[in-house]
């Protein structure tokens, strides 16, 4: 895939992990990005807009989707799907945007596999397990049976935690937010090989 000069921040980790608040908060501070709006057939909970915070669709149109090779990449996450649609991602990336993904273990593998050179990628956990309880048992949107679910997956997430370039622990929310600034300016200094390889052969010519 061409790509101008833009550039990929993965964010992973648990739900109730904190993503989709940091997601939100480090927003105001950024400029020339494109947050990826994913595909899914989960239905949407009680705040969640469609076309905002998903793209929510039926089983049989994703299906659809996928046969139509419409996907960047896509997963079964919780027993539902979850997809990223090429075109947005591939128009953002030759404008040279940054490009935010809130994905999956799964997801961060194959958007990895695809764009090596331009990906930095961060998973976010909460302290301990018993945390990440704490904070889901809050949440008024899940039966316990869910929760369970999610806590079960959470375990399994973080067998992938060292395939990451960076571990937040989300323990101070303020402190993570810097973190995660930080860690998307430098991100942004990341050049491709291709450029560097352009910047050399016209350095040897002068
Ligand atoms: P939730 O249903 O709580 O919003 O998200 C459940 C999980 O699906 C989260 O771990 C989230 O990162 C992941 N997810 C959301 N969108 C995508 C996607 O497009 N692809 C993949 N692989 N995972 C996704």
């Amino acid at each position: 895939m061409q790509t101008k000069s833009g550039v990929i921040v993965v964010l992973s980790g648990p739900s109730g992990s904190g993503k989709s608040s940091l997601m939100k908060r480090v927003e105001d501070k950024l400029d020339n990005y494109y947050i990826s709006i994913s595909t899914t057939t989960r239905p949407a909970r009680n705040q969640e807009i469609n076309g905002e915070d998903y793209l929510f669709i039926s089983k049989e149109e994703f299906l659809k989707d996928i046969r139509d090779n419409c996907f960047l990449e896509h997963a079964v996450v919780h027993g539902n799907y979850y997809g990223t649609s090429i075109r947005p991602v591939q128009t953002a990336l030759q404008e040279g945007r940054l490009v935010l993904f809130d994905i999956d273990v799964q997801g961060h593998a194959a958007i990895r596999d695809k764009f090596p050179d331009i990906i930095t990628s961060i998973f976010i956990t909460t302290p301990s397990l018993a945390e990440l309880k704490h904070r889901l048992s809050g949440r008024a949107t899940e039966t316990n049976e869910i929760m369970q679910e999610r806590l079960n997956i959470a375990k399994k997430e973080l067998l992938h935690i060292k395939e990451y370039d960076y571990v937040l622990v989300n323990d101070d929310f303020e402190q993570t937010v810097n973190a995660l600034l930080d860690i998307i300016q430098a991100a942004k200094l990341k050049k491709p090989a291709a450029e560097i390889d352009d910047f050399v052969s016209k350095w040897l010519q002068n």
